[in-house]
């Protein structure tokens, strides 16, 4: 297993972490200060400062990707919207690509409507059958696009309105169903603060193996935790046993970045260098 405790080497920010302190252009040059030399934007932050601009910027400070987020969000209640969600995955691949990402992440979506909270209809196994279509359809333009795509299983707290695939395992069954070559083309993002819970964790983890472990995300459980969706904790002030399961991981063949990816609305209100501070330091004294 890879010692991170002298070095921050393979330390990923996830850009939402700071989002509401700075703009992306911003994030780019106070990681590269830094000697962090990966991120994982949003789109909409990318959209904020421009493609183009985005690209040239991670050019210019040696910044790699960890990840692109995000695609999915698949079901959808007519067939209108089924394929505007097919033309939004193809386009955040392209963008994908522009960015030299290793692999876009996909929040594959749940009941259409229900994160304004007027889900269109109420069943799951359409949604859950939606999703798979999808990402089957949008696995044609990624192979043609060489960029991989990575479901990223949500705690099934978010079940209802972000993502109907909860478990590592569930995610495992579409690559294996969709992808049964384990061509590369499709795999998984283990975000720790969703399956962190997981009986199964460890065996899920071994199935995945190296051609399917795309992404490591990393935060902490919070007891009590106040939001379900703002309320992450900084690596060390939960109870998530992190360094544990990104051995796991790493017996598992995986070998990319630790992608730290915190919504907090306390972490949000805290000046940004004392936020990436924080990670480097929790980088390697808790993950
Ligand atoms: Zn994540």
């Amino acid at each position: 297993m890879r010692d991170f405790s002298q070095s921050h080497e393979w330390l990923s920010i996830n850009t939402a972490t700071v989002r509401r302190q700075w703009r992306l252009d911003r994030i780019v040059e106070e990681c590269a200060r830094r000697g962090i030399r990966a991120i994982s934007p949003w789109r909409d932050q990318v959209a904020a400062v421009g493609l183009q601009a985005v690209a040239a910027r991670l050019r210019d400070t040696d910044t790699v990707l960890s990840g692109y987020c995000r695609g999915g969000f698949f079901p959808a209640a007519e067939a209108t919207g089924l394929r505007a969600a097919l033309d939004d995955n193809r386009r955040a691949l392209d963008e994908a690509c522009t960015l030299g990402a290793p692999c876009l992440v996909l929040v594959v979506g749940s009941l259409p409507g229900a994160l304004d909270g007027n889900p269109a209809y109420h069943d799951l196994a359409r949604a859950r059958a939606e999703v798979r279509d999808g990402i089957a359809a949008t696995l044609e333009h990624a192979r043609q696009a060489n960029m991989p795509l990575a479901i990223e299983p949500l705690h099934p707290m978010q079940a209802a309105e972000r993502a109907c695939v909860n478990t590592l395992e569930q995610a495992l069954d579409l690559c294996d169903e969709l992808d049964p070559a384990r061509s590369g083309a499709l795999g998984v993002a283990v975000d720790l603060y969703h399956v962190w819970w997981d009986p199964k964790l460890a065996q899920q983890i071994a199935r995945a193996g190296r051609e399917r472990l795309l992404a490591l995300h990393v935060c902490d459980w919070l007891t009590p935790t106040r939001d379900l969706l703002n309320d992450r904790g900084m690596m060390g002030d939960g109870v998530i046993e992190i360094r544990k399961i990104r051995g796991w991981m790493e017996d598992a063949g995986y070998a990319g970045f630790a992608e730290v990816e915190i919504f907090s609305e306390h972490w949000w209100s805290r000046p940004g260098d004392e936020v990436l501070d924080t990670c480097i330091a929790r980088h390697r004294s808790a993950v």
